[in-house]
């Protein structure tokens, strides 16, 4: 490893700088460049494959679940935006304004949309008529822009790709049947698709979103301690509805309200991959969501055979497994430094021993120990070696999130562990917003959510002391 340092400019060690360390890995594994447009990112083609991956796995869950891929129009009518009062009060801060079209300032100024709710409320309170019409189950792949004072790549940029499900219920019970259905949609995803543990839990009321009537997030832990808030589900209830004049009538010709859910997961989540699984030689893939999940490095390739023999086993593995092979007359050791800074899951190396003894040698970019496999049963051992990479990096995330989950019982403890240890911090909370508030000013740690998985940690409010049975996960976030 060492001796191959040398052939690519090695990154800021994250222990060092982990701010650094995560800027470094953005650019060199080629993720990104930015634009001059500031808090807006150019997302590069290895960059725009990892999103790809993540869009064709979501989308595939969103149809199973009954969803609809629809397209609405990037702008919004000032008079739209603000039919919803605690709507436009909560993203007024954030939106970018069309003020003039070509030379001309317009009759009405357009916002960017930073969210489409309001032209979705408005679409359904045109076509949605009867309970026939019910559910309306839509989704829309777009990106939307919000003006964020502090942006960072992936995390929190001004423009950003994400999808937003928006639909319309019968009832208050399938409203919230979907809005969990797709936090749990979401939850999956991160764990399974992604190897991220999630904890899945409530919003409080300052936290939950604009509009909604409570808000459900999956909240993920970055190795450096801080939390990630990775998607969001919302109940609207029927104000929405009551606001844009949705109804529908019943099978007893009544009219009523529709009951709505929205729920969006962006680029961030590719920061939290970054987050969680990388390491001092670059980006870890996780193999399911990895572009490339092989890479075939031939070695001594002057050698008669070997590029062919390399070529055949590349042919094998693509039956298993996304597969290339670098037969470019860069030094391995190079190709080995670049390949571990982009993250490719497993590396085959080849060469004349090699193919004298019938065997391939296996690199694991998680762990980089090395593995002789016979070239007999090639395809099985990769396979089996990429479920058991998922999993390894699934535990290790899950490792570094225990070993960094604490309790506190007053505010003493929940000051000492938020100045010291990095993390999440388990403590009861009597769901009052002054003690909230005050946790923020004091110590400087937000609530990332009221876990669906209660624990009691003691019988008081960490701040007030109050009688409560409410534990809260708190932490500070990206
Ligand atoms: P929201 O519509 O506010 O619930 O946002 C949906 C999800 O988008 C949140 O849960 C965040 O994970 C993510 N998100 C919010 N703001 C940004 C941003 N500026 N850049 C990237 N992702 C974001
Ligand atoms: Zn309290």
């Amino acid at each position: 490893m060492s001796n191959n340092k040398k052939f690519v400019e090695a990154i800021t060690a994250m222990d060092e700088d982990f701010a650094q360390w995560y800027t470094d890995i953005v650019k060199k594994a080629e993720l990104i460049d930015y634009s001059s447009v500031k808090g807006c990112m150019i997302i590069r083609p290895y960059g725009y494959a990892i999103w790809e991956n993540i869009q064709k796995e979501l989308d595939s869950k969103f149809k199973e679940t009954g969803h609809e891929n629809v397209y609405m129009p990037m702008f919004i009518p000032k008079s739209l935006l603000q039919k919803e009062a605690d709507h436009v009060e909560g993203f007024a801060p954030e939106v970018a304004w069309v003020t003039h079209g070509g030379h001309d300032e317009l009759v009405e100024p357009l916002a960017v949309r930073p969210t489409s709710e309001t032209l979705f409320c408005e679409h359904y309170s045109k076509t949605i008529e009867s309970y026939n019409d019910l559910p309306r189950l839509y989704n829309q792949w777009c990106s939307v822009v919000r003006w964020e004072k502090t942006t960072r790549p992936f995390l929190r940029t001004t423009e950003f790709l994400w999808q937003e499900g928006h639909t319309a219920h019968a009832t208050a019970e399938e409203a919230q049947e979907e809005t969990l259905q797709m936090l749990n949609v979401y939850a999956d995803f991160l764990e399974n698709f992604l190897a991220i543990p999630v904890i899945k839990g409530q919003k409080t009321d300052k936290e939950k979103f604009a509009g909604a009537k409570a808000t459900y997030t999956i909240e993920s832990l970055m190795h450096d301690g801080k939390a990630l808030q990775s998607g969001t589900s919302h109940n609207f209830g029927d104000g929405f509805a009551k606001a844009f004049d949705i109804q529908y009538t019943d099978k007893n010709s009544k009219r009523q309200y529709v009951h709505q859910t929205s729920w969006g997961m962006t680029t961030r989540v590719i920061g939290a991959l970054i987050m969680v699984h990388g390491d001092d030689s670059g980006l870890v893939l996780p193999p399911k969501v990895a572009p490339t999940q092989v890479m075939v490095i031939p070695i001594a390739q002057h050698k008669e055979g070997v590029i062919e023999k390399a070529t055949e086993l590349k042919n094998r593995i693509a039956s298993v497994a996304r597969v290339k092979i670098d037969t470019s007359d860069k030094m391995p050791g190079w190709k080995f430094n670049e390949y571990e800074m982009k993250g490719i899951p497993v590396r085959v190396e080849i060469g004349p021993k090699d193919i004298e003894k019938n065997q391939a040698v296996l690199v694991r970019r998680d762990t980089r120990e090395k593995i002789f496999v016979s070239l007999d049963n090639l395809e099985q051992s990769i396979s089996d070696l990429l479920v058991d990479i998922h999993e390894n990096l699934y535990n290790k995330a899950l490792d570094n999130r225990t070993q960094k989950t604490f309790e506190a019982k007053n505010m003493v403890e929940l000051k000492e562990i938020a100045d010291t240890k990095p993390g999440f911090i388990k403590a009861m909370w009597c769901n009052d917003l002054a003690c909230e508030e005050k946790i923020k000013e004091d110590v400087g740690l937000t609530s990332r959510c009221i876990p669906f998985e209660q624990e009691q940690v003691s019988d008081e409010c960490v701040c007030c002391g109050k009688k409560t049975e409410t534990m809260v996960y708190w932490g500070k976030a990206y």
